[in-house]
């Protein structure tokens, strides 16, 4: 499986300013209000989840942006895909005065370099302890049972990007939704919360979450489901869908 999910690293000297200021909660300043910039053709079914999803989750207001198309600006032709990091770049200049992150959220391919690999497929990509973070549902239905499961993912793989923009990096913790996908969109069904030490280091830089009941079901429970269905396995295994060899 060739998605993952990636953020950039601040570097130089805004991520050493980052770490000076960080103590101080500088977010705190400012209520957060997420807003929500659908590109392109996305379902607005699909937006209406993400918007839920991140207002459960993050318990602040979460706005939807007037439509707009991707960026030519970002258009990566060799590979017919657009490009996550030109798009961040774009959704940055987008976000209203009153927000302060900004979620764009296509169902294009998007790619960016990774490591050795210049274009590479990515389910989300966003910038570390900054504003923009963009996600694609296209390899979110890669394996996927269906429409509602791709769905459940796409609205995971949002919490997650937006974590890393309230500055949380990848948390080893199994289950947590900011685990590291490490190249597998089926990561994120066995994903189900923002785990209690992301919580805290949330909470360190001034964003206390809410309880809430999560928005998908757990994990388990969903076995248990499957069966007491009387089947090993009801659902059809699915097709990956796009292009298998594209990195
Ligand atoms: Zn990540
Ligand atoms: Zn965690």
């Amino acid at each position: 499986m060739i998605c993952i999910r990636r953020r950039f690293l601040a570097t130089g000297a805004a991520s050493f300013l980052g770490a000076l200021l960080a103590p101080f909660n500088v977010h705190a300043a400012r209520p957060e209000r997420i807003y929500i910039q659908p590109l392109g053709g996305i379902a607005k079914r699909r937006v209406r989840l993400v918007q839920s999803a991140l207002a459960t989750l993050f318990g602040c207001d979460v706005r939807v942006l007037r439509r707009r198309r991707l960026p030519r600006s970002a258009w990566y032709k060799p590979r017919r895909r657009y490009r996550a990091e030109k798009l961040l770049a774009y959704l940055e200049k987008q976000l209203p005065r009153d927000g302060t992150r900004i979620l764009g959220l296509t169902d294009r391919d998007i790619s960016t370099t990774n490591g050795d690999i210049p274009d590479w497929g990515v389910l989300g990509l966003a910038n570390l302890d900054a504003t923009a973070c963009v996600i694609s549902s296209y390899r979110a239905k890669r394996r996927s049972r269906g429409r509602r499961h791709t769905d459940e993912r796409l609205a995971k793989v949002a919490v997650h990007e937006i974590g890393h923009t309230l500055g949380l990096e990848h948390c080893p913790t199994v289950g947590c939704l900011m685990e590291d996908a490490r190249g597998k969109v089926v990561t994120t069904d066995r994903e189900y919360d923002i785990c209690h030490k992301c919580r805290a280091e949330l909470k360190r830089r001034g964003h206390r979450l809410p309880k809430a009941k999560m928005p998908w079901p757990k994990p388990a429970a969903r076995k248990a489901r499957r069966r007491r269905r009387g089947g090993a396995r009801t659902s059809r295994p699915g097709r990956p869908r796009g292009s298998g060899s594209r990195r």
